[in-house]
């Protein structure tokens, strides 16, 4: 049977995007839709717009820490519209740049919301479609759990649009997310309180890193309550929100602001015409090569839940491409040693095994830790401290993992994963001639391991 398109992409995010472009560059005939906006959650609602708004937050120390530096300035203003309204035009640029980059690949863009009504066709402004494969990359959407005024509290997604700065933040959850936007606000001169459930933020991230992080947030005055959460909240009389924990304590915010993960973006995708299936989080569960259950459908990116970055995305998209229309170049995503970085003020960058992990998974580990105030700082009053920790196993001397909390620390863990994707040692690390002055010659210098 002749099908209208060979590949029909559901979605123009990291992931679409990069598997639409690939496959229609191997002579593949390809289809993309697209409901809301090209480029999707990365280059709209994540990624891009946060590390504009987290370079914004920084300027404030900037200007703190150049006095030291003899500079003098008059009070520094901050004007939120400004840097929203910048921010805006520049994702503008770049939904233009990701529609030149479809349309001169070669792929038919199709505007409007996308469903599947049967393994072979889709439906999208009244018109049916038919394709060959079918591919699934319609991202996720954050979940804000339903408790007694959850209608008050706003997500990442409106976070990015706010009129005005809150003066008042409180950031539910420890992940990225709560993380970094709790460094936005707090940075930009919004009273920050950031709340999580458990013991200490983070989950997952190596036991030193997260501790390291909580001290130097705490320096920085942000308000941290863990072991907290939030049974409601309510709008009082002038717009404020009165919030109520579950051990009773009241506190009154501006804005309250969920980051406590996000869902696969399903919504009236017309997955019951299908036989796909889903895991038991409810992500669209795949095998090795992105296949769901029903064979001319595939998956990846968010959707299925596994790795929710944006490379990661882009990785899974040229590896569908390929199996599907240049086999002979396939090669399945390596998921070990993926660097990431959370964008916090101090950043966290981080590649390979946690220390936690390394033991569990039974290697006899040594540990190699620095401590240290940046040179930057030393002409300031900022008391700032940044950590570098190796985790190496004794008996091969690998490097398992690199761990940094400190300026620049997802730049510096980009090289260190190249080093530990080739399966560097310490001895590699000990024998590398360092870059100085930096910060980074920091890891080619720890001689004494701290824990055995
Ligand atoms: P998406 O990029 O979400 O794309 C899915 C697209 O599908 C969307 O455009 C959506 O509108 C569209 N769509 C959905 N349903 C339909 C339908 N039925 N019909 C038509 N279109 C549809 N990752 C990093 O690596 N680094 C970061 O710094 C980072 N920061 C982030 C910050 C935030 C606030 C958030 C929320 C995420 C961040 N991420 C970051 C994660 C990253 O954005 C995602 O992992 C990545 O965008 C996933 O790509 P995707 O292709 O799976 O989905
Ligand atoms: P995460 O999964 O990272 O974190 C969710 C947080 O919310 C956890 O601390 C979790 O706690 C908490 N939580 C979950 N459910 C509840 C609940 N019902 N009540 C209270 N707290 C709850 O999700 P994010 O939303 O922060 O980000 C989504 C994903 O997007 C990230 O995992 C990451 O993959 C990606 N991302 C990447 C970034 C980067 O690369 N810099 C930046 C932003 C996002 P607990 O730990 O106890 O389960």
């Amino acid at each position: 049977m002749a099908y209208d398109f060979d590949l029909y992409v559901i979605g123009a995010g990291s992931g679409g995007v990069r598997a639409a472009r690939f496959a229609a560059g191997f002579g593949a005939k390809v289809a993309v839709a697209e409901s809301r906006y090209l480029g999707g959650t990365c280059v709209n609602v994540g990624c891009v717009p946060k590390k504009l708004l987290v370079y914004g937050a920084h300027f404030a120390e900037d200007f703190e820490q150049a006095s030291g530096f003899g500079w003098t300035l008059d009070e520094a203003q901050f004007d939120w519209p400004t840097l929203i309204a910048n921010k805006d035009r520049e994702i503008n640029r770049l939904n233009g740049i990701y529609r030149n980059l479809l349309v001169n690949s070669g792929v038919t863009l199709h505007e409007g919301h996308a469903k599947i009504v049967d393994p072979h066709t889709v439906e999208i402004n009244g018109e049916r479609f038919t394709a060959e494969n079918i591919l699934i990359a319609t991202g996720g959407w954050p979940q804000i759990p339903e408790i007694p005024g959850h209608e008050h509290a706003i997500s990442s997604n409106q976070a990015f649009f706010l009129k005005e700065l809150p003066k008042r933040v409180l950031v539910v959850g420890g992940g990225y997310i709560a993380v970094e936007f709790a460094g936005i606000f707090h940075g930009l001169g919004a009273q920050t309180t950031l709340l999580y459930r458990g013991e200490l933020f983070l989950r997952g991230f190596d036991g030193a890193v997260r501790k390291h992080l909580q001290e130097e947030l705490t320096k920085r005055g942000m308000d941290l309550q863990f072991n907290a959460d939030i049974e409601r909240i309510d709008k009082q009389a002038d717009g404020s929100l009165k919030v109520t924990l579950k051990d009773g304590r009241q506190l009154e915010a501006d804005c309250v602001f969920y980051a406590t993960g996000r869902r696969p973006m399903l919504d009236n995708l017309g997955l019951e015409n299908t036989g796909v299936k889903l895991d038991k989080k409810g992500f669209v569960e795949v095998d090795e090569l992105y296949q769901t259950a029903e064979p001319s459908i595939l998956a990846l990116g968010d959707v299925i839940g596994r790795v929710q970055l944006t490379p990661v995305a882009l990785a899974e998209g040229m590896a569908v491409a390929r199996r599907l229309f240049k086999p002979e170049q396939y090669r399945p995503v390596d998921y070990k040693m993926i660097p990431t970085a959370v964008f916090s003020l101090p950043n966290i960058g981080t590649v390979g095994l946690t220390e936690e992990e390394a033991r569990e998974a039974g290697h006899e580990v040594q540990v190699y830790e620095s401590r240290f105030r940046p040179m930057k700082l030393t002409l300031t009053e900022c008391q700032e401290r940044t950590l570098m920790k190796l985790v190496v196993d004794a008996k091969t001397d690998k490097v398992l993992g690199c761990h940094m909390v400190g300026p620049d620390a997802g730049e510096i863990v980009q090289g260190l994963a190249i080093a530990l994707k080739a399966g560097a040692t310490k001895r590699h690390f000990d024998e590398t001639i360092g870059v100085h002055p930096t910060a980074a010659e920091e890891f080619v210098t720890m001689r004494t391991p701290v824990a055995g």
